[in-house]
């Protein structure tokens, strides 16, 4: 057993709740550790329905998480901005909604300081051609698109290059107490199958729906209600704003343009634990988001549907509510010494992805508070990387870049486009004699989202990736049309990847895909199933 150095603060769980805390952290001084037992955004962080919530979707039902996400809308367009899509939304009376439910909205939304204004419904469909033609109404409220994948990865180089640790691919497999009082965690390494104990005085438990476990290993109850919620991906951009239905959060409601794709969701059904990481999307559920989603917007069903995915909510539960919809969204902050007589353990869970940021502010408030340090948190006021410059003024050297492929660069690293692009030169530079070489900087590996060889370098050197899974959380390779049919070989072979692990890529493809096995999805999988089974000779275990 390993003894590793001690930390002021360890916090366990890599998704956008613990990342934004180790940031929070680590920015008022604190010397901090967090860990992850795979790679960032695993969890609900990377399978969620990236709606950027004006709250307006909770104003009636539950005011209280409506006005932190509201509030946190405000700080995230302006500290996150490149992760943020500004749509807009509208909230759609269809045909069988009832539209005097509108007043009602309008009035909460109101109440909770959500913007809402209301528009006919030749109004909406000019703003939004896509929607359900035979609308009766719509309110337009500011609702956007916010990108998980980025928003996590911008908190983990920020966090990284003030000085916190994250341990990717570590385990917490047992809590240290001394009596009363959490010290340390027991930590296993999936890479070197080495055990560690690690040390700091506040352990904050960020595990999400795994918070139960988790507590569990200190010796305390908290209880958490799994719920599952499953999206379609489209493989257009449909629609230009946000679109809910106006009516009481149900399932299959909301469609959200992100990027090049629509996703349409979700579900909400309660399942055991032990269904948690086998969460599978059903052919139900699948007929239920196609169904509905054809209702907000008719283009849909002449829309090639890319995949199913699914998430599970981590629902905490403290009232008397114990299932799915009924358990609010809002932030459940707990200070085991206050609740159990037990020091230097905190968890963080409920929320949304929306309100990370105010999680991790109160956490780390909370904190200050026992280690008896004041300091300020600043994360509203500090841009992430990326975020730093609002437009990012294309410099000049990178005019020589196509235009394409410049684009998709500043819209997936906003102002650090700038570094990978100066990454690329140098590549370029350095291999200026060998002209394979020279040209496989800048060559394009994954057509679908504009990726180029480069890129991919730079995430293997800069941005903490340890595999193909990996490599796709942080550049987007493998998620565009092709599912990574044409990219991951590449990918592969750059990296030096082998073959399990293109199979394995390829597998997890696939298990999104097969819900949606049919028309063109269907053929694209069976040309890749050729292409790597045929030409390569993998085999494909899970078809
Ligand atoms: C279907 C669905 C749709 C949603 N839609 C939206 C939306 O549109 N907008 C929005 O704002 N929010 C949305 N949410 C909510 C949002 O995704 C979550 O609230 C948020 O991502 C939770 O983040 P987290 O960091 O708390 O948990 P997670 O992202 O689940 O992270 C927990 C992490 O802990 C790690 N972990 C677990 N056990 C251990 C261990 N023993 N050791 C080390 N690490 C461990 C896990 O691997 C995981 O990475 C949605 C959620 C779901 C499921």
């Amino acid at each position: 057993m390993v003894i590793a150095e001690d930390f002021d603060v360890i916090i366990i769980g890599g998704g956008a709740t613990g990342l934004g805390t180790a940031r929070d952290a680590v920015l008022r001084g604190f010397r901090v550790l967090l860990i992850e037992r795979f790679d960032i955004a695993t969890g609900a962080t990377g399978s969620n329905h990236g709606l950027l919530h004006s709250g307006a979707r909770y104003a009636v039902t539950d005011p209280e998480s409506a006005k932190e996400c509201i509030g946190e809308n405000i700080i995230l367009r302006r500290i996150a901005c490149h992760c943020i899509e500004n749509t807009g939304g509208l909230f759609l009376t269809l045909p069988e909604d009832d539209l005097t439910f509108q007043k009602e909205f309008v009035n909460a939304c109101v109440n909770c300081g959500i913007e809402a204004n209301v528009l006919s419904a030749r109004e909406a469909r000019h703003l939004d051609p896509s929607v359900n033609p035979l609308l009766k109404g719509a309110v337009r409220v500011p609702d956007g698109a916010i990108d998980p994948f980025m928003l996590s990865a911008a908190n983990l180089i920020d966090a990284r290059e003030h000085g916190a640790q994250i341990w990717t691919y570590h385990e917490v497999k047992g809590i240290i107490r001394r009596q009363d009082k959490v010290v340390g965690v027991e930590v296993f390494c999936h890479k070197t199958r080495e055990r560690k104990e690690v040390y700091a005085p506040v352990v904050v438990n960020a595990v999400g729906i795994w918070g139960q476990q988790i507590a569990r290993m200190a010796g305390i109850d908290i209880t958490m209600q799994p719920n599952k919620g499953s999206m379609l991906v489209y493989g257009e951009r449909v629609n230009k704003m946000a679109l809910n239905r106006c009516r009481k959060p149900g399932n299959a409601d909301i469609l959200v343009p992100s990027a090049a794709v629509t996703l349409m969701g979700t579900t909400s059904i309660d399942i055991p634990f032990d269904e948690i990481a086998n969460a599978k999307v059903t052919p139900q559920e699948v007929d239920l988001l196609v169904g509905e989603g054809e209702k907000l917007s008719p283009a849909l069903a002449r829309t090639r549907i890319l995949r199913a995915y699914s998430g599970v909510r981590p629902l905490a539960v403290v009232g008397t509510h114990h299932s799915g919809r009924s358990i609010s969204r809002g932030i459940v902050l707990f200070d085991h010494a206050e609740r159990d007589g037990l020091e230097g353990y905190i968890t963080i869970t409920g929320g949304k992805l929306m309100t990370y940021r105010l999680m991790a502010e109160w956490t780390v408030d909370l904190i200050c508070s026992k280690l008896g340090v004041a300091a300020r948190c600043t994360t509203a006021e500090k841009p992430l990387p990326g975020s730093q410059e609002e437009r990012v003024s294309v410099n000049k050297k990178m005019f020589s870049f196509p235009s394409l492929l410049r684009r998709s660069l500043i819209q997936r690293h906003g102002d650090r486009a700038i570094q990978i692009f100066d990454f690329i030169s140098v590549l370029w530079g350095q291999r200026k004699k060998r002209s394979a070489d020279k040209l496989l900087a800048r060559s394009v590996l994954c057509p679908c989202e504009e990726i180029t060889s480069g890129e991919v370098l730079y995430a293997q050197k800069e941005l903490g990736i340890s595999n193909l899974m990996d490599l796709r959380r942080r550049t987007s390779v493998g998620m565009g049309e092709c599912q990574g049919e044409i990219c991951i070989c590449r990918a592969a072979g750059l990296l030096g990847c082998n073959k399990e692990e293109v199979i394995h890529f390829l597998q997890e493809r696939w298990k999104g895909i097969a819900p949606v096995a049919w028309g063109d999805a269907l053929r694209e999988s069976e040309i890749t199933e050729m292409l790597y089974g045929g030409v390569c000779g993998f085999k494909n275990e899970s078809r």
